[in-house]
């Protein structure tokens, strides 16, 4: 199970536990404290990571989910230095160990202030779908040929200025649902086609809703 494998990775890295529960581990790094979900009823094969919220402008992980502070995280959470009740967090969806090597990198760089570097997400899965539905109409030797990977779109961290205007904007409710719980910001124009974080682009949506949106896309 993957969730075994980061907790394995993150003892190595950081050390033992420094906070253990039912359904959360916490692992200290210098100030901030990262919690592993170790019991989730949805979702089996991925493993959920919180973080506290990068400074504004920072680099965001393309897997993350970005929580306002105000509502709706995992209560687990909340003891922990940086992801305090009221602040904002990130919940990475973690599906591959591959994605584990960056992760430590940047969980490193958070913990000590520096330049956030970018987390790679695995889409091999993805990749072998579009293959896949390309079928047999093309022949071509691509194993001989370099593959062009075009840059990732640089995700950053939503300014708190723009963070508190959309929240007081859609009065902390899902704007699909009207649910007030496991409320997330969804960028309208997702990052990867060029949406900004701006208030006009920027929506509440509750965790559900978001994940269902991005499947649609
Ligand atoms: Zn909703």
């Amino acid at each position: 199970m993957l969730k075994e494998k980061v907790v394995e990775r993150f003892s190595r890295e950081f050390g033992e536990p420094a906070r253990e529960r039912v359904k959360i581990k916490a692992f200290r790094v210098l100030s901030v404290e990262v919690v592993v979900q170790v019991d989730q009823p949805t979702k089996q094969d991925a493993c959920f990571v919180w973080l506290p919220y990068p400074p504004d402008g920072q680099e965001i992980p393309g897997m993350a989910l970005e929580y306002p502070g105000e509502a709706g995280r995992h209560s687990g959470t909340y003891a922990s230095e940086g992801l305090k009740k009221g602040l904002p967090a990130l919940k990475l969806i973690l599906t591959t160990e591959s994605e584990l090597d960056s992760l430590v990198d940047y969980i490193r760089a958070l913990s000590e202030g520096l330049k956030l570097p970018p987390v790679n997400v695995d889409d091999s899965e993805r990749k072998q779908e579009v293959n896949a539905s390309k079928g047999e109409s093309i022949r071509v030797d691509v194993s001989s040929m370099p593959v062009p990977k075009p840059p990732a779109p640089r995700r950053e961290a939503i300014p708190r200025s723009v963070q508190r205007e959309v929240w007081q904007r859609d009065a902390g409710l899902c704007v699909e649902c009207g649910t007030r719980q496991l409320l997330c910001f969804d960028h309208i124009v997702p990052f990867s086609r060029g949406g900004s974080n701006t208030v006009r682009n920027l929506q509440l949506l509750c965790e559900p809703c978001n994940l269902s949106k991005g499947n649609r896309i």
